[in-house]
C-alpha cells in the first residue's frame, strides 16, 4: 500500500471518538446501534480509501454520514416499505397486508387481556382454536378445523400425527420445492414418515398409488405444486379418484393445497384453483393451506378436515411447539369474518389487489407521475408503461396480471442508481428492474403511498442527478 494510502487509513478516526462525537446529537439511539453504524461507516470508508484516492473523509463528514443513515432509518430494523414489484404476495415483503379490521382486532386483542383460553360462560379453560374454528367449518364446509404457526407446520404437524414411522404414497410430480427451503421430502424426513414416490414427473395414475399401497401405508398425500406447473404431457390423478381409492383401502387422504382460496377468482378473469370448499367437498379428509397467502390474512398453517383426524393433531405435543400466536388469531379472525360477512373482496388487500381493473392501477401510476415536475420527469426519462406481475407467494403461478408502471432511467446505469436511491428513501422503495429499465409497478403501491413514492422518486432524482 502506498505511503499517503496509510496515513489516510491512519487519520481516521476511532470508533470511540465517533461514538463520543454524535453522542450529543442522537441521545435517544441506543448507544449498541450507534456503535454498529459507527463501524459500518468507518469500514465503507476504509474499503474506500483502499481503492481510491488516499485522502480520507474527515470526522465531521463521517459523523454526518452516521446522522444521515440514523434519521434515514429510524430506530427499528423491520419496517414499512413500499412494494412497487407488482407481486402481489411477496414472500421477501411480508406477503398479504392485514385489512383495516384485521388491524383494529389485532391492536384491541394485544393490548388488553383476552378470552384466549378462557370460557367466558362457564370460566373454566377454553380452546384458543374455539374464536376461529366455527367461522372455518362455515367457510370451508369440514368438521374439524386447527390453526397452527404456517402451512409448513401445518404440513410437519399431519405427517408426525398420522404417520411417524410409516409410508406416505405421494406422486413424483409433486415433491415440490417452494422458496424458503420448504420442501416435502425433507418435511417428511423430518416427521418420521417414510416417502414413497410414485409415478414419474409428468404422469402419475391412479394404479401407481394402487400398487404402492402396502401393510406400512399411513397416508395418500396431494401436494399443490404451487409454483410451477409441468405442461404437455401430463397427468395426474384428481382428489376425487384419491378419495375414492383411500376409502377402498381405508387410507386418510390429505392434500397440501399451498394457497388455498376460499373463493373462486373466475369471474374475475382467473383460472380455475381448486378452493378450500371444494377440495373438502371431494371428501379429502385433511386439507392444509397458508393464512397469508390467497386467504389474505396473517401468517398461519390452517388445517381442516375430519373431526376424528383434526383431534389426533390437536393431541400431538408437537401443536403445542408450533401453536398459533393471539396476535395471529385476532387477525385471523378478522380475516375470516370479511369472508363470512362477504365483504372479503372488498376488505381483503391481497383480493383487492388482485381484482383491481388495470384501469385503476393505471390512474394511480398516472398519479404518481404528475406529482413529478416536469425537469425531474425529463431528466429520469419517465414515462408510464404496461406490463405484466405475478401473483407470487406460490400461487397461480401461470397467472400474468395486467399491470402499470413507472418506467424510470434513461440508461442502465441511471436505472440502477435511481433503484439504489429509491431503496435508501424512507419508506424504502422497492421496484423491479426490466430490459435495464426501473419499473415502479403500482399494481402493489397503495393509494396512500402515491405521494410519499413520488417525493422518494424527487429525492432519489437529486441524488443521482450529475
Ligand atoms: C406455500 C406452501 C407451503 C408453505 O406454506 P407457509 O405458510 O409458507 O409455511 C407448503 N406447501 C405448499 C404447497 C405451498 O405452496
Amino acid at each position: 500500500m502506498s505511503a499517503d494510502r496509510s496515513a489516510a487509513l491512519r487519520g481516521l478516526p476511532s470508533v470511540d471518538q465517533l461514538v463520543r462525537r454524535l453522542r450529543p446529537e442522537a441521545p435517544d439511539v441506543p448507544r449498541p446501534r450507534l456503535t454498529a453504524i459507527v463501524r459500518e461507516v468507518l469500514e465503507a470508508e476504509r474499503r474506500r480509501v483502499r481503492v481510491g484516492p488516499a485522502v480520507s473523509a474527515d470526522a465531521d463528514a463521517l459523523a454526518a454520514r452516521v446522522v444521515e443513515i440514523l434519521t434515514r432509518t429510524g430506530p427499528f430494523s423491520l419496517r414499512a416499505v413500499v412494494n412497487a414489484t407488482g407481486v402481489v404476495l411477496h414472500t421477501n415483503l411480508g406477503r398479504a397486508l392485514l385489512s383495516p379490521l384485521a388491524l383494529e382486532r389485532l391492536t384491541r386483542v394485544g393490548g388488553a387481556y383476552s378470552n384466549l383460553e378462557l370460557d367466558i360462560a362457564t370460566k373454566e379453560r377454553g380452546s384458543r382454536y374455539s374464536h376461529v374454528e366455527g367461522l372455518l367449518q362455515r367457510l370451508t364446509g369440514a368438521e374439524g378445523a386447527l390453526v397452527v404457526n404456517n402451512n409448513a407446520a401445518a404440513v410437519l404437524l399431519a405427517l408426525e400425527t398420522l404417520a411417524h414411522g410409516r409410508e406416505v404414497i405421494v406422486s413424483r410430480g409433486e415433491l415440490i420445492e417452494i422458496g424458503g427451503e420448504f420442501r416435502i421430502p425433507d418435511i417428511m424426513l423430518r416427521s418420521g414418515a417414510v416417502l414413497r414416490e410414485v409415478g414419474t414427473t409428468n404422469r402419475t395414475h391412479l394404479r401407481d398409488y394402487a400398487e404402492a399401497i402396502g401393510p406400512n401405508t399411513a397416508l395418500l398425500l396431494k401436494v399443490h405444486t404451487s409454483n410451477y406447473r409441468v405442461v404437455g404431457f401430463t397427468s395426474d390423478v384428481s382428489s376425487r379418484e384419491l378419495v375414492e381409492l383411500g376409502r377402498q383401502r381405508s387410507l386418510p387422504v390429505m392434500e397440501d393445497l399451498g394457497s388455498g382460496s376460499l373463493l373462486d377468482l373466475r369471474s374475475h378473469g382467473f383460472p380455475h384453483e381448486p378452493t378450500v370448499p371444494e377440495v373438502v367437498g371431494s371428501g379429502v379428509d385433511l386439507v392444509s393451506f397458508s393464512g397469508d397467502k390467497l386467504l389474505g390474512g396473517p401468517q398461519a398453517g390452517i388445517v381442516v378436515g375430519r373431526r376424528e383426524l383434526v383431534t389426533r393433531l390437536k393431541k400431538n405435543p408437537w401443536n403445542r411447539a408450533l401453536r398459533i400466536d393471539k396476535l395471529t388469531l385476532a387477525a385471523l379472525e378478522a380475516t375470516l369474518y370479511a369472508y363470512d360477512a362477504g365483504q372479503a373482496l372488498e376488505t381483503v388487500p391481497t383480493l383487492r389487489f388482485l381484482t383491481e381493473p388495470l384501469a385503476s392501477v393505471r390512474r394511480r401510476a398516472q398519479r404518481v407521475l404528475s406529482r413529478l415536475p416536469a425537469d425531474v420527469r425529463r431528466r429520469l426519462a419517465a414515462r408510464l408503461v404496461e406490463d405484466r406481475a405475478q401473483v407470487g407467494g406460490g400461487a397461480l403461478p401461470t397467472v400474468e396480471l395486467p399491470t402499470a408502471a413507472v418506467q424510470l432511467g434513461a440508461t442502465p446505469e441511471a436505472a440502477r442508481a435511481l433503484d439504489a436511491g429509491l431503496r435508501r428513501s424512507d419508506p424504502p422503495v422497492i421496484g423491479r428492474i426490466v430490459d435495464d429499465r426501473l419499473l415502479l409497478d403500482c399494481r402493489t403501491v397503495l393509494p396512500s403511498q402515491v405521494a410519499a413514492l413520488a417525493a422518494a422518486i424527487v429525492t432519489a432524482a437529486g441524488m443521482t442527478a450529475q
